[in-house]
């Protein structure tokens, strides 16, 4: 089942996830020139439910507009949802060209459907770029407040690891009395617990509450000869 409709009273609080929409075709521009190929095996996939990386690299990125690059760098939390918005827009561009190629070839010949894929998520290969640097790539023992919020390297040897685990990304609710709908997102350092609002963020339903309130009260008061 796709998810609700987004509320248009929540769509405000949620502004970080658009922060940088302005920014969504050049990074689609970036995506179709140098990871056609890979947008190319995600369209063909015949699942189409999976999670798909899209790898980049920050070296190339660099390369084809610092600007963006830096603010990667500086806030990769507000900036890789955008990023993946981009994704979205440069797998619509390379499906055109796949319809239109599949229109031109041999209709007999059997070819496996492309189809827009929901779930892609841009991830950072920092190999070969400034990120390799030690300002932002310090031992484990040497990150420090300054570094909280950038893109940064860690290198280390894995000496245990587990299997790989889904931890929840989001959860919808809605609210019983107007029926409001909003997301709530799990904070990963409390153990992944969900701390709901302490009101309806609908301010639709807090202004027609009070308008209820103001017609019950105003049936309490009667008007009254002052002669
Ligand atoms: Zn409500």
């Amino acid at each position: 089942m796709p998810p609700p409709a987004q509320h248009e009273e929540f769509d405000a609080a949620d502004g970080e996830a658009s922060k940088y929409a302005e920014h969504a075709p050049k990074l689609a521009e970036f995506l179709c020139s140098f990871h056609s190929d890979d947008l190319r095996h995600i369209l063909l996939h015949p699942e189409s439910t999976l999670h798909f990386p899209l790898v980049i690299d920050f070296a190339e990125l660099l390369d084809f507009d610092p600007g963006l690059a830096k603010i990667l760098y500086n806030d990769p939390k507000g900036f890789l949802p955008d990023f993946d918005s981009a994704a979205q827009r440069a797998q619509s561009e390379v499906l055109c060209i796949l319809k239109k190629c599949e229109a031109l070839g041999n209709p007999d010949e059997p070819r496996p459907s492309a189809v827009q894929k929901g779930f892609v998520h841009v991830r950072v290969n920092v190999c070969g770029s400034p990120l390799e640097f030690p300002e932002s790539s310090p031992s484990i023992g040497k990150v420090r407040v300054k570094h909280r919020g950038i893109l940064l390297t860690l290198k280390g040897t894995v000496i245990r690891s587990g299997g790989v685990k889904m931890i929840e990304g989001k959860r919808w609710y809605q609210c019983r009395k107007c029926n409001c709908r909003f997301r709530c997102y799990p904070e990963l350092e409390a153990g992944n617990r969900i701390t709901l609002p302490a009101s309806c963020p609908s301010m639709v339903f807090h202004f027609l509450f009070l308008i209820e309130e103001f017609k019950r009260l105003s049936k309490c008061f009667f008007p009254i000869d002052r002669r």
